[in-house]
């Protein structure tokens, strides 16, 4: 069987994973939710959508009784995320959920309890862990070929455009660039160092503060402790382009990829050379993975799912309390 998925929020992000669906072999696109009357029209004609799998952000509870969707994958600005997640729960659906999965932690928690109350599975587009150099990387660490971990760098950033966007709006994004491109770098330094933070420091640098209002971070530099000793240095920025680089060091050996989180192809290399692994559309195995995952009822093999989001989301709301405090936050 395969999963059917109605995806709510046509942007480019919700268009560009409707394009790799069409080569899925386990999930299909079956509906959409949408607040804009000719987008549906649109998307029936490409992919074929019936009808009575359309739906707007006012009636789409009613989902509940579509027997033909299993699954809403959310692709709208973040903040938007924890109401919609929840009311997909209450109708008995599946819920896939982009990054950030909401825009602080509380939200998280609970929408992680509205999918365990509504027994639905909520999995989050962390398509990096679906990535075969990344997954490559990440196996040579667990093997120890890098040795005892001792330093991480990631640098995750985009020069923004039009400032009249969502993700300048502090409603509709719930911060900058932490919250859309900087939490590649936080979801990075746990799967490359393989441990969780346990403390963070955090500076913050505004450079146009006409473009970056109040809420909305324009470039912030953050470290993280772990356990072992390992460190991380990062930086989250919406101010240059092509910023898309991690580099893990061991005792042993180093890993290097940039770009790193981009859409691909992930290049890099190791002490040992260069990552060769095939390159994929990342979402297209993403959506596969994740079909597996709801229909056959299993825990993810890879942390995508919500209380994997929640560690991110608790690590974003330390990092903007040590900006605001100026003092190290504990984890
Ligand atoms: P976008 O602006 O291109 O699309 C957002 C969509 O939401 C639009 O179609 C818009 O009409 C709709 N929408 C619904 N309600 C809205 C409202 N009240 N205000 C504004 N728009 C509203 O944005 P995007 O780039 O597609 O991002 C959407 C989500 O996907 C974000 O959470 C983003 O972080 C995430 N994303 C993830 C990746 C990834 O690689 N995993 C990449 C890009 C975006």
């Amino acid at each position: 069987p395969m999963l059917r998925v109605a995806i709510m929020g046509l942007g480019s992000y919700g268009t560009r994973v409707a394009k790799a669906m069409k080569t899925c072999k386990r999930a299909k696109l079956v509906g959409v939710i949408s607040g804009t009357p000719s987008k549906i029209v649109d998307w029936q004609a490409t992919y074929n959508i019936p009808k009575k799998n359309c739906y707007n952000y006012d009636n789409f509870d009613e989902i509940k009784n579509n027997p033909d969707i299993d699954a809403v994958y959310v692709i709208t600005p973040n903040a938007l995320h924890h109401d919609q997640v929840i009311r997909v729960a209450k109708a008995g659906k599946h819920a896939i959920c982009e990054k950030p999965m909401a825009i602080n932690a509380k939200d998280g928690e609970e929408m992680i309890k509205a999918c365990n109350d509504a027994n639905v599975k909520l999995l989050v587009g962390y398509r990096m862990h679906f990535e075969p150099n990344t997954l490559e990387v990440i196996r040579m660490r667990k093997a120890g070929e890098f040795g005892d971990i001792k330093f991480f760098q990631g640098q995750s950033g985009f020069k923004i455009g039009d400032p009249t966007q969502w993700r300048l709006n502090k409603e509709l994004a719930g911060g900058g660039s932490m919250m859309d491109i900087g939490i590649y770098s936080i979801n990075g330094a746990r799967y490359m160092v393989g441990e969780e933070p346990i403390w963070v420091t955090a500076q913050e640098t505004k450079t146009d503060p006409v473009k970056f209002k109040e809420g909305v971070d324009e470039t912030i530099q953050f470290q993280m402790g772990f356990p072992s000793g390992a460190v991380a240095s990062c930086l989250s920025t919406y101010a240059v382009s092509h910023l898309d680089r991690f580099y893990l060091n061991g005792i042993d050996g180093f890993a290097e990829m940039q770009p790193s989180t981009g859409y691909g192809p992930i290049k890099g290399r190791t002490h040992k050379g260069p990552l060769t692994e095939p390159i994929v559309t990342h979402q297209t195995v993403q959506m596969d993975e994740m079909a597996k995952i709801i229909l056959e009822n299993k825990k993810p093999e890879v942390p995508v799912d919500g209380n994997e989001a929640v560690k991110d989301l608790k690590i974003i709301d330390a990092i903007y309390e040590a900006i605001k405090t100026g003092k190290k936050v504990m984890l």
